[in-house]
C-alpha cells in the first residue's frame, strides 16, 4: 500500500449534512474551510485554538448579557414625560395585556434561549480547557447546537434599530447601559460562534471515524446530524444511536416530506390573519388607530422613512413569501425524486435556513414599542392579534424547514464513482 493510500484510509471520514455524500478529508488547511465536493456546503471550518477563544468570549458575553438585563435599556421621553425600560419590559407588558403566547415567544428568543446557549456551551467547553470531564457535557453541546437558530439576539438588535427610527421623530430616545452591554454580549457571542471549530470540539469527545475503521460491506455510511460522526447503517436499519453523542443517526426519510408539508400548510394558514388583523393599536389622546403589517409599511413610506420601510417589508412580507414558495418547490421536487438542479435546490434550502429567523424582527419591534410607548392617555401602543399569528407563521416555517431533510434532494441519483466510500476529497 502506498503512503497516499494509507493516508486516505487513516484520514477523517466526513459526511455532508446537506447532500449526504461521504468524503475523505485528506489535507487539513489551517485555518480554512473544507467544502463538500458535490453540493458546495461547508463540511468543516478549521480554526486553530478556537475552543480556548470560544470559552473566553462566551464567558465575557454571558457576564455582559446578565449586566444588560439588570440595567436600563432605553429611556423614552414624550412631551415632558419620560420612562425607562429594561430588556424584559416588553415581555412583562405583553403578559400583562393578556398575550402569554407572544410573551413566551419573545422571552424565549431574546432571553432564555440565548442565555441557555451560552451556559450550555460553557458547560460543554469550559472543562475541556482544564482537562476535566463533567457529566452532561455532550448533552450540553447538543443542546447549544439545537438552540443556534432560536437564540435571536442579532434579530433583536435589528428590531431595536427599527423601533428607534420609527419613534425618533415623535419622541426622544436615550440608550442606557443595558443597550451598550447588550451590544457587547451580541458581538462577543457572534465572534465565538463564527470562529468555533465544531469538528475539533467533537473530536475531543471521540475521534472521527476513518475509512479503515468502518466495514464497507456492512451498509451505507450515514452522518450524525448533531456531531457529524459517521455510522454504517445496514440496508434494513432505518436508524442507529450515534456512538459519540448518543443522538439518532437516520437515513433520509421520505416520510419527513409529509410532516414538512403539514407544518408549511399551517404556517401559510396563519399568514392570512397575520396580514388581515392589526399588529398594533396606537392610542393617542383618546383616538385608537389599529394598524396592519402592510398599513405600517405604508405609514413609514408616507413619513419618508424608506430604509426602515424596506427592512420591515423585506422581513415581514418578502421573506415569508419566499420561504413558502421555496419550501413548496423543494418539497414537491423531492417528493417526485426529480434529479434536475440538485445543487441549486440545496442552495435554496440553505438560503431558507439562513433567512428564516430574520422574519422575527417585526415581532420584536412590537414588543419594544409596547414597552416604550406606555403612557396612559397621552400615548399607548398595544399589540394586536395579528402579530401573534405572524409569530406563529415564522415559527411554523422554521419548523417546516428544519423537518425537511435536504439529503432527499439527492435521493435516486444513479450511483457514480463519487458516491459512498470512493468519495473524493474536497478541501481548500
Ligand atoms: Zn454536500
Ligand atoms: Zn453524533
Amino acid at each position: 500500500m502506498s503512503a497516499s493510500d494509507r493516508g486516505r484510509w487513516l484520514a477523517p471520514l466526513l459526511v455532508c449534512h446537506y447532500c449526504g455524500l461521504a468524503q475523505v478529508q485528506r489535507a487539513l488547511p489551517a485555518p480554512g474551510i473544507v467544502l463538500c465536493a458535490r453540493c458546495g456546503a461547508v463540511l468543516r471550518r478549521v480554526v486553530p485554538g478556537s475552543v480556548t477563544r470560544a470559552v473566553h468570549l462566551y464567558l465575557a458575553a454571558l457576564v455582559l448579557f446578565v449586566t444588560a438585563n439588570l440595567h436600563p435599556f432605553l429611556a423614552f421621553g414624550l412631551e415632558g414625560r419620560g420612562q425607562v425600560v429594561v430588556l424584559a419590559s416588553g415581555i412583562a407588558r405583553l403578559w400583562r395585556d393578556g398575550m402569554p403566547l407572544l410573551a413566551g415567544i419573545v422571552s424565549g428568543a431574546s432571553l432564555l434561549f440565548p442565555a441557555a446557549k451560552m451556559l450550555a456551551t460553557l458547560w460543554a467547553l469550559g472543562p475541556l480547557l482544564l482537562g476535566l470531564r463533567l457529566p452532561g457535557q455532550v448533552l450540553a453541546l447538543r443542546l447549544a447546537d439545537e438552540l443556534r437558530a432560536w437564540a435571536m439576539l442579532d434579530v433583536f438588535l435589528l428590531a431595536v434599530i427599527v423601533a428607534w427610527v420609527k419613534l425618533a421623530d415623535l419622541a426622544t430616545l436615550e440608550p442606557g447601559p443595558g443597550l451598550w452591554t447588550f451590544l457587547g454580549a451580541l458581538l462577543l457571542a457572534t465572534a465565538a460562534d463564527a470562529t468555533l471549530d465544531r469538528h475539533d470540539v467533537w473530536e475531543r469527545f471521540g475521534p472521527q471515524t476513518t475509512l479503515a475503521r468502518i466495514d464497507p460491506s456492512g451498509g451505507r455510511p450515514v452522518g450524525c446530524r448533531a456531531c457529524g460522526q459517521v455510522t454504517v447503517l445496514g440496508p434494513r436499519r432505518r436508524w442507529a444511536r450515534c456512538p459519540r453523542c448518543g443522538g439518532p443517526v437516520r437515513r433520509p426519510d421520505p416520510g419527513a416530506i409529509g410532516r414538512a408539508w403539514a407544518l408549511l400548510s399551517a404556517a401559510m394558514a396563519f399568514y392570512l390573519p397575520a396580514n388581515l388583523l392589526p399588529v398594533v393599536t396606537v392610542t393617542s389622546l383618546g383616538r385608537a388607530e389599529p394598524s396592519t403589517i402592510l398599513g405600517g409599511v405604508a405609514l413609514l413610506l408616507q413619513l419618508h422613512m424608506y430604509p426602515v420601510a424596506a427592512v420591515v417589508f423585506t422581513a415581514s412580507v418578502l421573506v415569508p413569501i419566499f420561504k413558502f414558495l421555496a419550501l413548496g418547490l423543494l418539497l414537491a421536487t423531492a417528493q417526485r425524486g426529480l434529479s434536475l438542479r440538485r445543487r441549486e435546490r440545496t442552495l435554496i434550502y440553505r438560503a431558507v435556513e439562513f433567512v428564516g429567523r430574520w422574519s422575527m424582527v417585526d415581532v420584536f419591534v412590537v414588543a419594544l414599542l409596547v414597552a416604550l410607548v406606555d403612557m396612559g392617555a397621552l400615548a399607548t401602543i398595544e399589540a394586536g392579534a395579528g402579530i401573534t399569528a405572524f409569530a406563529a407563521t415564522v415559527i411554523l416555517t422554521m419548523l417546516a424547514s428544519a423537518s425537511f431533510d435536504p439529503r432527499l434532494i439527492w435521493q435516486n441519483r444513479p450511483t457514480s464513482g463519487r458516491q459512498g466510500h470512493s468519495a473524493e476529497l474536497a478541501s481548500r
